[in-house]
């Protein structure tokens, strides 16, 4: 007789992992695409993801609670089950999938970053001339910020405001490229639970994330190994 509730709940448990599951990748679709849709505004689709990161909590993970205290537990309450155990079951269920989405994020940050980088960097594909003799000037493309190029022909100093869209590269997208191409590390970094394990692989993870960085920015090598020191002091606070 007790067997019902039980069954049932386990059945619940295995869709609503399974409803994640699909969720994840349709989740993933939707921010990505939501570049094309906003004119690649960077901030717009990332105000998306949090959003979406928010409801995939509210209508898929707390459901598992949710469902334990109004459904499940009341039920076998009354009964001989060992309702501890069934419990802690929905407590693992929620556990992974937040660990799991928290995972979604970080990547689908990456990716979204690595989709509107592609977009940005060409933005700064058109030639520039020097405003005094017209010759061409040659504009660093990895600096994400306003450029003063001196002209090789007539030596004017020239400045060069590169469009907010690709000033916003130097931003958080090349924070969240350089952390998606560090996401071994980074994972190294979750399973690794105390003590000096985690602090190697902390610092493996921050080396990794600031030499990706630096190949995206090469003007960040002379702070690098500054950076790496601050990140971990930060981290760890
Ligand atoms: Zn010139």
């Amino acid at each position: 007789m007790t067997h019902e509730p039980i069954n049932q709940w386990n059945n619940f448990l295995e869709k609503i992992r399974a409803r994640f599951e699909d969720t994840l990748v349709y989740a993933k679709e939707t921010v990505l695409s939501s570049l094309e849709k906003n004119q690649y505004d960077y901030y717009g689709s990332f105000r998306t993801l949090k959003a979406i990161q928010q409801q995939i909590y509210t209508d898929v993970i707390q459901k598992v609670s949710d469902t334990w205290q109004n459904q499940v537990e009341p039920l076998l309450r009354s009964t001989t089950v060992n309702w501890a155990a069934e419990l802690k079951k929905a407590h693992n269920v929620s556990e992974e999938m937040n660990r799991q989405l928290a995972l979604w994020v970080y990547i689908t940050e990456g990716q979204l970053s690595l989709k509107y980088y592609d977009y940005a960097i060409q933005l700064i594909n058109g030639d520039f001339n020097c405003s005094q003799c017209n010759s061409p000037l040659s504009v660093k493309k990895d600096f994400f910020n306003a450029q003063y190029i001196v002209c090789s022909y007539c030596q004017a100093v020239n400045t060069f405001e590169p469009e907010t869209k690709y000033v916003t590269i130097g931003w958080n997208v090349v924070d969240n490229i350089a952390a998606l191409y560090a996401l071994n590390e980074y994972k190294l970094m979750l399973k690794a639970q105390s003590g000096d394990d985690y602090t190697n692989a902390q610092r493996k993870y921050y080396e990794r994330y600031f030499e990706e960085r630096v190949k995206l920015m090469p003007h960040t090598a002379a702070s690098k190994t500054k950076d790496i020191e601050l990140a971990i002091k930060k981290q760890s606070n």
